[in-house]
């Protein structure tokens, strides 16, 4: 199954911990983006994430790729705090080909990534024809206008 997946850092080293998941997923790899620096969204008091997306092709389930995603912020050793606060990693699944689910504990495709230019700019990076609820991600960005999302 394919899937996009969405990393953020902006504590500790950052840089590593985006890599780490890059290397769990190594040879699943269909495509990375580039790194992003992003201002912070939703909360705004706190440093500038790195935020990087990746095109996976996975055995797994939809489960298992998300308790993969929870499994890196735990080596990261991530402590869950204030909403949208600082964090070492956060792993999020943003869209699954041909896979939605409104659960809670995995909505897919990702809630809040049509609000957000710095899921959807490395997305458009790795998948330039995606496709969210039927509007392309490129019509998205336009329409999202400038959210401090700098391509490094
Ligand atoms: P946001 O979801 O707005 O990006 P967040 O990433 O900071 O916020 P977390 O604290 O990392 O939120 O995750 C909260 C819960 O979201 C997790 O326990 C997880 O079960 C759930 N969740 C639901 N859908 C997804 C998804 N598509 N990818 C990752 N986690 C998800
Ligand atoms: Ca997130
Ligand atoms: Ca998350």
């Amino acid at each position: 199954m394919r899937a996009v997946l969405s990393s953020g850092s902006n504590m500790g080293d950052a840089r590593a911990h985006l890599q780490s998941v890059v290397d769990e997923f190594a040879g699943e790899i269909v495509a990375a983006s580039s790194l992003y620096a992003t201002a912070p969204w939703g909360k705004t008091d706190q440093p500038d994430f790195l935020n990087q997306s990746l095109l996976v092709e996975v055995e797994n389930s939809p489960r298992e790729l998300l308790a993969c995603c929870q499994e890196l912020e735990q080596r990261a050793n991530r402590v869950r705090e204030e909403r949208w606060g600082p964090r070492t990693l956060d792993v999020d699944i943003v869209w699954i080909e041909g896979y939605t689910s409104d659960d809670p504990e995995l909505t897919v495709p990702h809630p809040r990534a049509h609000l957000r230019q710095f899921v959807l700019a490395p997305w458009l990076e790795v998948d330039p024809e995606a496709v969210l609820d039927g509007v392309r991600i490129s019509e998205l960005l336009d329409g999202l206008g400038d959210q401090g999302v700098r391509k490094l």
